[in-house]
C-alpha cells in the first residue's frame, strides 16, 4: 500500500501528470538490477520502492522500507515516501511506477495490489522463480488490470 499524498497536498498532482495508461516502459540493465539486489536482500519479506521518470523511461529507482515488514503485503513507510516525492518534485521528474515484490508469488498483482492501486503509475511485481527473480508490469485501473510491457534498454 502506498498513501494518497495528492489529496491533502496539490503540489504533489504534478507527479502524475501522465494519467493515460502506459503501454511500456523503458528501464535498463542497472535499474533493474538494483529493484532485484533490494527486493532480494529483504526476502522472505515484501520489499518495494518507486520509480522515478518521464515519458515513460525511468531515470531513478527509489527503494522505499516495507513498514509492513510482511511476506505477503507492503506499505511504503510514509516519510521516506514523502522525501522520495520530495526528490522526484525537485528532480523535475514524474512518478511514473511503484514496484514491490511477491517472494512467494503470484507472479502477477494481487487483490490486494488492485484493492490499493491509488496511482495512475506501472505496478512492477518482481517475483522469484526458483533462483531467479523476474519482473512484470502492470496497469490498475477500475479494479482491472493489464500487462505493460518492461523494455529493458
Ligand atoms: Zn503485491
Amino acid at each position: 500500500m502506498i498513501l494518497d499524498y495528492t489529496a491533502q497536498t496539490p503540489k504533489y498532482a504534478a507527479l502524475f501528470r501522465t494519467k493515460l495508461l502506459m503501454q511500456s516502459i523503458s528501464l535498463t540493465k542497472d535499474q533493474l538490477q538494483k529493484m532485484v539486489a533490494h527486493v532480494n536482500l529483504h526476502t522472505p519479506m515484501e520489499a518495494c520502492g518507486l520509480l522515478a521518470g518521464l515519458n515513460s523511461k525511468v531515470e531513478s529507482v527509489l527503494e522505499v522500507t516495507n513498514q509492513a515488514q510482511s511476506a505477503v503485503r507492503f506499505v511504503m513507510d510514509p516519510i521516506e515516501q514523502l522525501k522520495a516525492f520530495e526528490w522526484i518534485e525537485t528532480n523535475g521528474l514524474e512518478l511514473i511506477g511503484i514496484f514491490h515484490s511477491h517472494p512467494v508469488g503470484p507472479e502477477t498483482v494481487s487483490p490486494a495490489d488492485i484493492a490499493e492501486a491509488s496511482y495512475a503509475v506501472v505496478h512492477v511485481i518482481l517475483t522469484q522463480v526458483e533462483d531467479a527473480w523476474s519482473a512484470r508490469g502492470f496497469w490498475i485501473e477500475n479494479g482491472a488490470f493489464c500487462e505493460v510491457r518492461l523494455q529493458i534498454i
